[in-house]
C-alpha cells in the first residue's frame, strides 16, 4: 500500500495585509483589484472560507483555495446571561484559550477582545492577573477572535465597539494590538476601539506614534506610588509621575478624553482621601473617570470586596464637586463571569476535572 502524500500545510488569510494577499494572488491573477476583493471579503464581510467569495472567478476560487484557507479561532464554550451578554472561549492551533465578550448597549454591542493568553501584570483585583503571564496573540489571532464573534453572535454588519479589555495587558502587544486595530477599521472606525492599559508607559508612547489611533483608557485603580504598587505589581516598573507624565503628552483628537478606570476595593483605595487626590493627579488631562466596584469572585480574589452604595456616592461625590466627569459602571455579565476582571474564571481555565 503507498502512503498517502502530505498535502502541504495551507495559510491562513485571516488577519493577511493587502500587501501579503497581492503577492499570494500573484501566480493565480495578479491585478491589485483581486487582492483588494480579497480583502474585502476578510474584513468587511467576514466570509467563512474561500468558496463564499463569489465575485471572483471560479478558477480562481479553485487556485486560492489550494494554497490557503480561511481559519478563524474555534468557538470552544458559550455562555449567556440574562442580560443578553455572552461570553465566548476560542481556542488556536497550540491548545491556547482566551475568552470574548460580547454586550448588548444602546444601539450598538459592545466587543471586549483578549490580547495575550494570560496576563503578568498581576493585578490582584482581575482573575486573570492572578492566574498568570501567557503569550501575546498576533495581529492575525486578535482579528480572527473579533470575525468569530461577529459571525457566532449575527454582528456582520451590525453598529459594533470594540474595546480591548479581555485577557492580557495590551501594550505589552501593541504590534499584535495595532495590526488588528487597522484591520478592524474597514468595519470599526478607531473613535469607537478602546485600548486599555495598566500603564505600560513605554507601550503608551508606542501608541501616541500610530497614525490612527484608538481611544486610550487607563485603569488607575490607586492615588499613590505604593498603594498602586500594592495593587498592580507590575506599576513599580513605571513610577505614577512618569505615567501620568506620558498622558499629558499623549496627542489626543478634537473631542477625546483620556478615561481612567478605578477598580473600587472596599476598605483599600475608597477613602474620601483617596477621592480628594484623584483630581489633584490628573489635573490638565482631559479625561472622564469610570469607577468599577469590584466583581467579587470567591474562588480567585477572596478577601476582596466591593465597597457598599453610600460609599462609592460619597467617592463619586467629592469627584464631581471637583468638576470630574465620573460615572458609576456597574458591569454588565457578571453572572456569566463576563464583567471587568473576571475573563479566564470560567471557562478557560477550569481546574482539572478529577481522575
Ligand atoms: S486588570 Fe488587565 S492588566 Fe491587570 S492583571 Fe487583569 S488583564 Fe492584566
Amino acid at each position: 500500500m503507498t502512503e498517502p502524500i502530505p498535502t502541504p500545510a495551507r495559510s491562513n488569510l485571516v488577519g493577511a495585509s493587502r500587501a501579503e494577499l497581492a503577492q499570494l494572488l500573484a501566480e493565480l491573477d495578479p491585478r491589485p483589484f483581486r487582492a483588494e476583493q480579497v480583502y474585502q471579503w476578510l474584513t468587511r464581510r467576514m466570509a467563512g472560507g474561500v468558496a463564499e467569495m463569489t465575485n471572483l472567478p471560479k478558477a480562481l476560487r479553485e487556485g486560492l483555495a489550494a494554497r490557503a484557507e480561511v481559519r478563524d479561532p474555534e468557538i470552544v464554550e458559550t455562555r449567556r446571561g440574562s442580560d443578553g451578554t455572552a461570553k465566548l472561549a476560542l481556542g488556536f492551533a497550540d491548545g491556547a484559550v482566551v475568552e470574548a465578550v460580547a454586550m448588548p448597549m444602546e444601539g450598538h454591542t459592545t466587543i471586549c477582545l483578549s490580547s495575550q493568553t494570560g496576563c503578568a501584570v498581576g493585578c490582584v483585583f482581575c482573575v486573570t492577573g492572578v492566574l498568570g503571564a501567557g503569550r501575546n496573540l498576533t495581529g492575525a489571532e486578535i482579528f480572527g477572535q473579533y470575525r468569530a464573534v461577529l459571525r457566532h453572535e449575527g454582528l456582520v454588519g451590525a453598529p459594533v465597539n470594540v474595546v480591548f479589555m479581555g485577557m492580557g495587558e495590551p501594550l505589552l502587544n501593541v504590534a499584535g494590538v495595532a495590526r488588528a486595530v487597522e484591520l478592524i477599521a474597514e468595519t470599526v472606525s478607531p473613535k469607537r476601539v478602546t485600548v486599555s492599559t495598566s500603564g505600560i508607559v513605554p507601550g503608551i508612547a508606542k501608541l501616541a506614534a500610530l497614525e490612527r489611533r484608538p481611544k486610550l483608557a487607563v485603569s488607575l485603580n490607586a492615588t499613590t506610588q505604593a498603594q498602586r504598587e500594592r495593587l498592580m505589581p507590575a506599576a513599580s516598573h513605571w513610577p505614577l509621575a512618569e505615567l501620568l507624565a506620558v498622558l499629558r503628552a499623549f496627542p489626543l483628537e478634537r473631542g477625546r478624553r483620556i478615561t481612567f478606570e478605578y477598580v473600587m476595593l472596599a476598605g483599600i483605595n475608597d477613602s474620601d482621601d483617596d477621592a480628594r487626590r484623584l483630581p489633584r493627579l490628573l489635573k490638565g488631562i482631559p479625561c472622564k473617570v469610570n469607577l468599577i466596584p469590584l466583581n467579587p469572585d470567591e474562588r480567585y480574589l477572596g478577601g476582596l470586596a466591593a465597597p457598599d452604595e453610600t460609599r462609592i456616592s460619597a467617592f463619586a461625590g467629592i469627584l464631581a464637586a471637583a468638576h470630574m466627569n465620573v460615572t458609576v459602571r456597574w458591569s454588565k455579565g457578571r453572572e456569566v463571569a463576563a464583567a471587568c476582571g473576571q475573563l479566564r474564571g470560567q471557562i478557560a481555565l477550569r481546574p482539572p476535572a478529577s481522575p
